[in-house]
């Protein structure tokens, strides 16, 4: 059977009852690290099916695209995103101006839920963020050996510059 789907392991739900490890036909779930072994897996379902913290989930091998949009509903994304991007950059300005310690939380409050609800937007909009270290790594390391002649460093070097990372607060 051609494998479709792989095991993770959530490590915050896990509760280390190990029954994953009894049921598992390859030893796949029983790692040092416990990060189930992507290669061992067969995708079966059996460890997710006898979990009770339900901390694993089955992965599809490939992602399925994301559903086309119309240009109007593409559109109509791009007017609220840019919308919460103004009030973002207006709560920090005012955050980074008062002297009023709850007008800054407030500003600080507003700021942080409009980039919240930015983020969500974009990926309404089929849009991935990858925002956490190892995309961070990643892209560093695409700039700092590009795969190709052509490939557009001065891109990635913005990118990096632009986005917020994880543990980044701005
Ligand atoms: S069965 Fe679930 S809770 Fe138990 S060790 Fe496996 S992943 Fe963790
Ligand atoms: S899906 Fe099957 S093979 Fe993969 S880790 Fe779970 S029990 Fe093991």
């Amino acid at each position: 059977m051609k494998k479709t789907r792989y095991a993770v392991r959530n490590l915050s739900l896990c509760t280390k009852d190990c029954l994953c490890l009894y049921v598992c036909p390859t030893g796949a779930t029983d790692t040092e690290d416990s990060i189930i072994d992507r290669d061992k897996c067969i995708g079966c379902g059996a460890c997710a099916d006898a979990c009770p913290s339900k901390a694993i989930s089955l992965v599809p091998l490939e992602m399925p695209l994301p559903q086309p949009k119309t240009e109007a509903v593409v559109q109509a994304l791009d007017v609220l995103t840019s919308r919460k991007v103004a009030t973002e950059q207006a709560a920090r300005s005012i955050a980074g101006l008062t002297e009023s310690d709850t007008l800054y939380k407030l500003m600080r409050a507003i700021s942080e839920s409009s980039r919240i609800m930015e983020e969500d937007l974009m990926r309404e909009s089929s849009y991935m963020l990858p925002q956490s270290e190892n995309a961070r790594a990643f892209l560093q390391a695409l700039a700092a050996n590009p795969p190709a002649a052509d490939f557009p460093v001065g891109k990635v070097e913005e990118l990096l510059a632009m986005m917020p990372f994880q543990g980044e607060s701005e």
